[in-house]
């Protein structure tokens, strides 16, 4: 039976892998990002991708190269021979300041980046994610990684409670309650900054845009089990939806 570290561990070393697998941290960018999770029993410490592997991508992340940290990002536990990641600040602040936060993603996504230094605001042009970009994301605006707690705290501060934000010519952050909700954050962003790229590229600056009303049209609706044709089949539950985070998973393991 896994003790519940060994779990966070495995569910973590696997988000790192699907990161991966998603497209987020390939090529250039394969041994960059890191995901990390709360330990739900420990809540001033959290599981994260580390440093000083033999072979060092996300890809090839396992349950024991996982290394344990407090929200001052101090290494707390894990394999000796590993430290954790440069950029240990951009979690252990978030966690310190944010309690409802249980899981941090950090990765360097190319269209979401190209945005960033174009100075291009990501917009909602497609369903998915777009409440996510409804509003204008606020931009860290520096290039350099985050390494002091001055820096870990300043962008910690800038983002509050928001579930996304970019850094400038670098990367982005989301954070979430689960690592479910973390990583498909940092799905959604990339393929809203894709979608934004193509259509700058096609149409100019000035690009159309699905109106803001529109977008809250979508969020704004009778839920699905209350609608008289599926009111029997769900019984008055919510539709179940997690069957794709499992399917992230199954493809990694
Ligand atoms: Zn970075």
């Amino acid at each position: 039976m896994p003790t519940e570290l060994e779990d966070v561990q495995k569910q973590t070393a696997a988000a790192n892998r699907i990161l991966t697998d998603l497209g987020l941290a390939v090529g250039v960018t394969s041994a960059l990002g890191h995901v990390s999770m709360r330990v739900p029993s420990e809540p001033n410490k959290f599981v994260v991708k580390g440093r000083e592997y033999e072979l060092d991508a996300l890809s090839e992340m396992q349950a024991d190269d996982m290394v344990v940290c407090d929200t001052e990002g101090f290494k707390v536990g894990g394999r000796p021979e590993l430290t954790q990641c440069s950029e240990i600040k951009i979690h252990s602040c978030i966690y310190k300041t944010q309690p409802q936060v249980n899981s941090v993603v950090h990765v360097h996504p190319r269209y979401t980046v190209l945005l960033s230094v174009l100075g291009v605001t990501i917009v909602p042009m497609c369903q998915e994610g777009a409440p996510l970009v409804r509003n204008p994301l606020k931009v860290y605006p520096h290039v350099k990684t985050i390494q002091t707690d001055e820096e870990g705290m300043d962008l910690a501060t800038l983002m509050g409670s928001d579930k996304a934000i970019l850094m400038q010519g670098h990367g982005a952050v989301t954070t979430g309650k689960d690592l479910e909700e973390s990583v498909t954050a940092m799905l959604q962003l990339e393929e809203q900054a894709r979608m934004n790229y193509l259509a700058y590229s096609a149409a100019g600056r000035d690009y159309p845009k699905i109106p803001l009303e529109l977008v809250d049209a979508m969020s704004n609706r009778t839920p699905l089990h209350e609608l008289p044709h599926f009111r029997d089949v769900l019984q008055g539950k919510e539709p179940q939806r997690g069957g794709i985070w499992a399917y992230r998973v199954a493809r990694v393991s």
